[in-house]
């Protein structure tokens, strides 16, 4: 069973195992793909597209459905400002507790909310908590662009400290990496944190930051 939560930097069998899944752009260009899990919410998504838009970064959001409805005008806002979203569930869902019709079901609910022409081959899907059965997982890569990670922020752990949450992603993330963090209550003050020093350490190398 696929589950990516437990590495900050994800380990190459995993990524061999599930090849399917995008887990790093192959790219020698300094490029950085940031990725913002669990919005859109007006607590700190504003905040986030915010110092993106100071430094022209672009970014992809993967957004649970019902905070799609609960907030239309931010979710239109990531739009706006040109960043690439995916699916990631209507109720952020973890697939190894769920049957698959009722999982599959969830996506379909959260894939209904994003207007016909976002829809893009390949569409892209984040499993929450980075967990997928194998038949979810093969299911699932016939229609979704299935994307996953190669260094998890930490942001939603509470246990971690904002400076090792920036560490973790200064540390590790290299040419082409697929960094995680969450626009959600949890990570606020870590993303508040962390994300303006990883746009400001990384422009100072020379790195641009783009979507999928
Ligand atoms: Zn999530």
């Amino acid at each position: 069973m696929l589950d990516a939560l437990l590495f900050t930097k994800t380990p190459s069998l995993l990524s061999a195992v599930y090849r399917e899944c995008l887990w790093k752009v192959n790219t020698k260009e300094n490029i950085l793909y940031l990725t913002f899990d669990d919005g859109p919410i007006p607590a700190v998504t504003p905040f986030v597209l915010d110092q993106l838009n100071r430094y022209n970064a672009k970014a992809t959001f993967f957004c649970i459905g019902k905070n799609i409805e609960a907030n239309p005008e931010i979710f239109q806002r990531i739009l706006d400002e040109g960043h690439s979203i995916g699916n990631h569930t209507q109720d952020h869902l973890n697939g190894w507790y769920q049957d698959n019709e009722t999982y599959f079901q969830n996506i379909e609910k959260c894939a209904a909310l994003i207007p016909q022409f976002e829809i893009r081959n390949p569409k892209f899907f984040r499993p929450p908590y980075g967990k997928l059965k194998p038949r979810q997982y093969r299911f699932l890569k016939s229609s979704f662009k299935i994307v996953m990670w190669d260094v998890l922020s930490f942001d939603f752990d509470l246990s971690m400290s904002e400076e090792r949450v920036l560490r973790n992603v200064t540390e590790n993330a290299t040419a082409g990496s697929i960094v995680v963090f969450h626009d959600s209550i949890k990570a606020k003050s870590k993303v508040e944190y962390a994300l303006p020093k990883t746009l400001e350490y990384f422009s100072a190398k020379g790195f641009k930051f783009e979507k999928l």
